[in-house]
């Protein structure tokens, strides 16, 4: 869809996403900021930070960049100050950062990279939507960036897939705990080619393969995910939390085997 043609569901709102200086969480804060909310992005790196915000200025997007390590604590509560005390207000809040260190099946996976995949993949999101949670506002919504991989974790993706299963069930917990003035809900990617993606669209068999499994036909693009939340976000969806959204051209591996 052109700039143009972009509706201004959310405009007036202030939005936070993490690690949102490229692939799908700056498409987000892309597609926010053009829906007309305040943005906040944020990253680790500074760099990446001030070339993200030069561009979504570009697009005459109101953004404030902060840098942030989502496994940080001093960074989170910064994080959340700086969109506080820039705009005032907090509507919307997306938990976006991940990794995957290692493609080990569980029985091998070394200690370090389990606790890796916990600490950023769960436990920074519920800690940083700790620290939001006081200043959303009424009609907020907090957003939960999962994966289809948590509906049927396997393979090279499986310890990861566990903890994407996870943000499942924190979108139920969390939107019990934040109803009825704040919606929690959730959104499963399929494939998309971005640095966390790379290396199964280094191997043409295993891309391909993947490619198959989509009745679509397509790999993903972050715009598409960056629709599905403003979506959500919005008062199109003010009936809508607690729910997972997959937007993956109907993956195969939203199928249980
Ligand atoms: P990506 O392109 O690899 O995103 C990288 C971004 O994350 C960069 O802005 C990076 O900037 C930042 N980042 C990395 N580690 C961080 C940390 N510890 N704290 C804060 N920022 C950090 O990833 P993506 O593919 O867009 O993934 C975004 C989300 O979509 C993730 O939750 C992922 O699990 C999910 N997802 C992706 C796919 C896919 O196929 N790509 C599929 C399903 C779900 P810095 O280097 O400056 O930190």
């Amino acid at each position: 869809m052109a700039a143009t043609e972009i509706p201004k569901r959310i405009k007036g709102k202030v939005a936070v996403v993490t690690a949102s200086t490229q692939g799908i969480g700056y498409a987000i804060a892309r597609r926010l900021g053009l829906e007309g909310a305040s943005v906040v992005i944020s990253s680790r790196k500074q760099k990446n930070v001030d070339e993200a915000v030069q561009s979504l200025k570009e697009l005459g997007i109101d953004v404030l960049g902060v840098a942030c390590h989502v496994g940080n604590a001093d960074h989170r509560k910064n994080l959340i100050k700086s969109a506080v005390d820039k705009f005032g207000r907090l509507d919307i809040f997306v938990s976006n950062a991940a990794v995957s260190p290692s493609t080990d099946p569980i029985l091998t996976m070394s200690e370090g990279a389990l606790d890796k995949l916990w600490d950023i993949n769960v436990k920074a999101g519920v800690l940083l939507i700790q620290e939001a949670a006081p200043h959303l506002a009424e009609g907020g919504s907090v957003i939960l960036i999962s994966s289809v991989a948590g509906y049927n974790p396997q393979g090279h993706l499986a310890m990861y897939g566990v903890t994407k299963t996870a943000l499942f069930g924190l979108t139920k917990a969390l939107a019990a705990e934040l109803a009825p003035n704040v919606r929690v809900n959730c959104v499963a990617p399929g494939f998309v080619h971005t640095h966390l993606s790379d290396f199964i669209f280094q191997h043409e068999a295993t891309k391909e393969e993947v490619k198959s499994h989509t009745l679509l036909d397509r790999f993903g693009k972050a715009d598409d995910m960056a629709a599905a939340v403003a979506f959500l976000v919005s008062d199109d969806a003010a009936y809508i939390t607690g729910e997972v959204l997959p937007v993956s051209g109907a993956s195969a591996l939203l199928k249980a085997s």
